[in-house]
């Protein structure tokens, strides 16, 4: 442990500055708040937080941190309130401890929709001050290298949650050496059997790997000497267990064969000398094809950069080599702590840096999505990128996560490119947008002025930001749809009950209803009814008397049709399509069923009817283009049931009713009703109401009833 006068000492060496007092003020409060708590081990409780500091200070955080730092479990474990710390300690102080507390209390392993909600708020507190992950990160750290400690359950559930969110996080922040250990000491308690198996085969090895690693060090040392290349560090070591499990896993190989089971690092004074490295060890050891990675050209998303290539040893032995500079070493163990540091002060003076682009994206994403699944998902594509690099045309370099597709390069150009991308050339072929982008792919975007995203983009865009603009344009364009739409049929009422729209919409009483609706501008108004909402009656019924409202004889045609469609009861479903507050149901006409083709139809006042694509009336219907809107199942939705009847020709003959009822009983399908006619010359007609889930499910049962033997015909009917 630590004594509190050394810490300090680490504190002055980096920061002569510091205000040691704050830290001695700290460190005492929470010795006395903490006296006679103990840990699990069974030790005083002040030495976690105590080790909490020390490793905010081998971050070189500043004396806000750490004493947050010293102070962090204070009001989660003791009487202390937050008040009480701003009291004693300023706002910085109290807005850190706060921000740990509130993190601390956060259960990630929950359902989903908890678990956006959780992410959301740390987001939210990292974006506020980065230093509350910082210092969430060190208390991890200590505990999980503590955990031995704790009983078992728990140590699985802190584990995990450890591999799952913390980890992840430090390494989306570039802070490889945190990200490591957590890593390491996850995979020894989530699975201590392999772990220990794993660590006994390394050990084996070691003494020979390390008389191995010291040989090859003095070789490189030589050899960049002779070549006149400036070293600043060479550095050699066996892998870590977690990163050669997963090697093992993901290759199907055995230890022998991992080609970095040694890496060695060598950091020099340039980039340029970087590359000379480079050169020099290809030179000397064969490299392995397709192991040489320029980190440096093209860094990580989370700002690692370094030259990585695997060669063979004389000795027969692959092993892998790390070039960077010291700088980059740096980013590459410290990613976010050693950016805060070299910048002097508060991060939120610089929100414009990638860690915080990063996390303000992520936010972006969280409003727009609001199913908790979805952002949870796209969160996962941010957490554990597993990435795909491919160039513009001029050769400037892009990484997203695997699977990406042209879509997401065009966005990733910007925002513009992305909307108006019609085509895309890979390697100078023409490929379908949908197709998956490739490692060293060239990737030329063809766009073409006023064109449109897709709503179908969003079934295989990978990366959020993508997703995120496309999402953003179509509901704005859905909203001008709906405005428009809105101001007809809203305009066409007031004439109806023979207002004049131009003086009405001017007047006082107007306006005031205005803003004492849930709608604020007359935009807002005409979107609600375009959108179906409201109906122009619900709010006209404010001014004008009721009788007057009372709805005219049907104009014409094609109101007829759409009268006859919304006639009968009224069936509220869900559809995808980014406008959750309409009211969406099925047509009465054609009577869709999840998994058929669809189309949306924006009704008067009684919001979306939705049609198959094969309907008779959709021809008719969508003679007005504006009021078309596309539509899609909802996929949360799969339990629903539909009615679906069916009319089905057959002979004449005894038991036929019976074989039919029991093949419909053998696929596990409802009858909610069964009539049966006969006709003349020995046919009859069976008319049979089911309960259907989808698509595929009906068309199992038509063609399992077509296999009935005496079963001539069968046809879904309307009803
Ligand atoms: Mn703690």
């Amino acid at each position: 442990m630590i004594r509190f006068e050394d810490l300090l000492e680490k504190v002055r060496a980096y920061s002569p500055d510091a205000d040691v007092e704050l830290l001695r003020r700290a460190y005492v409060f929470s010795a006395s708040e903490h006296r006679g708590q103990v840990r699990h081990s069974g030790e005083p409780y002040l030495i976690h937080p105590l080790a909490v500091a020390e490793i905010l200070t081998d971050l070189k955080l500043d004396a806000a941190a750490i004493a947050a730092g010293l102070l962090h479990d204070v009001v989660e474990d003791t009487l202390t309130t937050i008040e009480r710390i701003r009291e004693l300690f300023g706002p910085e102080v109290a807005h850190l401890v706060e921000g740990v507390t509130k993190i601390s209390a956060i259960k990630f392993l929950s359902s989903e929709e908890r678990q956006a909600e959780n992410f959301r708020k740390m987001l939210l507190a990292m974006v506020d001050d980065i230093r509350v992950i910082l210092v969430k990160l060190a208390d991890r750290l200590h505990n999980m290298r503590t955990l031995s400690h704790l009983p078992e359950d728990r140590r699985a559930v802190i584990a995990q949650e450890t591999r799952d969110i913390y980890a992840p996080i430090a390494n989306r922040l570039g802070m490889s050496k945190v990200k490591n250990e957590l890593e390491e000491l996850s995979f020894r308690y989530l699975d201590p059997q392999a772990y220990e198996a794993l660590r006994a085969r390394v050990d084996a090895r070691r003494r020979a790997t390390e008389g191995l690693i010291e040989k090859l060090k003095t070789t490189i040392a030589t050899k960049l000497a002779d070549a006149l290349v400036p070293v600043l560090e060479i550095d050699g070591r066996i892998k870590r267990l977690w990163s050669i499990s997963q090697k093992l896993k993901k290759q199907k190989i055995e230890i022998e064969q991992v080609y970095d089971f040694i890496a060695l690092r060598v950091v020099t004074g340039s980039v340029k000398d970087c590359y000379a490295a480079l050169g020099i060890i290809h030179q000397t050891w064969s490299p392995v094809p397709g192991r040489i990675k320029d980190f440096i050209a093209m860094p990580r998303p989370n700002g690692y950069q370094s030259l990585h290539t695997s060669v063979i040893s004389e000795y027969g032995t692959p092993f892998e080599v790390q070039i960077r500079t010291m700088e980059m070493h740096r980013m590459a163990e410290e990613g976010i702590a050693a950016h805060w540091k070299y910048k002097e002060g508060r991060v939120g003076d610089h929100k414009d840096d990638r860690y915080f682009q990063w996390m303000r994206q992520l936010l972006d994403i969280q409003r727009e999505v609001r199913d908790p699944q979805e952002f949870i998902q796209n969160l996962k594509v941010e957490l554990y990128p597993d990435e795909v690099y491919a160039f513009t045309p001029k050769g400037q370099v892009k990484a997203f996560p695997q699977g990406a597709t042209p879509i997401d390069f065009a966005y990733s150009i910007h925002t513009d490119v992305g909307h108006q991308c019609v085509g895309a050339r890979v390697n100078g072929k023409m490929v379908p947008l949908r197709a998956r982008l490739k490692n060293g792919d060239i990737v030329e975007i063809v766009t073409q002025t006023g064109r449109k995203p897709s709503r179908d983009w969003l079934n295989f865009v990978v990366t959020s930001h993508a997703r995120y603009k496309i999402k953003h344009l179509i509901r704005l364009e859905e909203r001008t749809r709906a405005v428009d739409l809105g101001r007809k049929v809203f305009e066409k009422e007031l004439r109806r009950c023979d207002l004049p729209v131009k003086s009405f919409v001017e007047s006082e009483a107007f306006q005031k209803a205005l803003s004492e609706s849930s709608a604020k501008t007359i935009e807002d108004l005409y979107a609600l009814v375009g959108y179906g909402t409201l109906s122009p009656k619900q709010f006209l019924a404010k001014f004008v008397p009721i009788d007057q409202l009372r709805e005219k004889p049907p104009e014409g045609a094609v109101a007829a049709v759409v009268r006859r469609v919304l006639g009968g009861t009224e069936e509220k479903i869900t559809v995808r399509g980014g406008f959750d507050d309409v009211l969406v149901f099925r047509a009465r006409c054609c009577n869709p069923i999840r998994g058929e083709k669809i189309v949306g139809y924006i009704t008067r006042g009684k919001g979306v009817s939705v049609h198959s694509v094969t309907c008779p009336n959709v021809v008719n219907l969508l003679y007005d283009a504006e009021r078309r809107i596309d539509v899609e199942w909802d996929k949360g939705d799969a339990a629903a049931n539909y009615t679906v009847k069916l009319t089905m020709e057959v002979e004449d003959r005894k038991g036929l009713l019976a074989a039919v009822s029991a093949r419909i009983a053998d696929i596990n399908t409802n009858i909610k009703n069964m009539e049966a006619h006969t006709d003349e010359d020995r046919r009859a007609r069976i008319d049979v109401t089911l309960e259907i889930s989808d698509l595929k499910h009906l068309e199992k049962v038509m063609k399992s009833l077509r296999g009935v033997d005496g079963v001539l015909d069968v046809e879904r009917t309307a009803r």
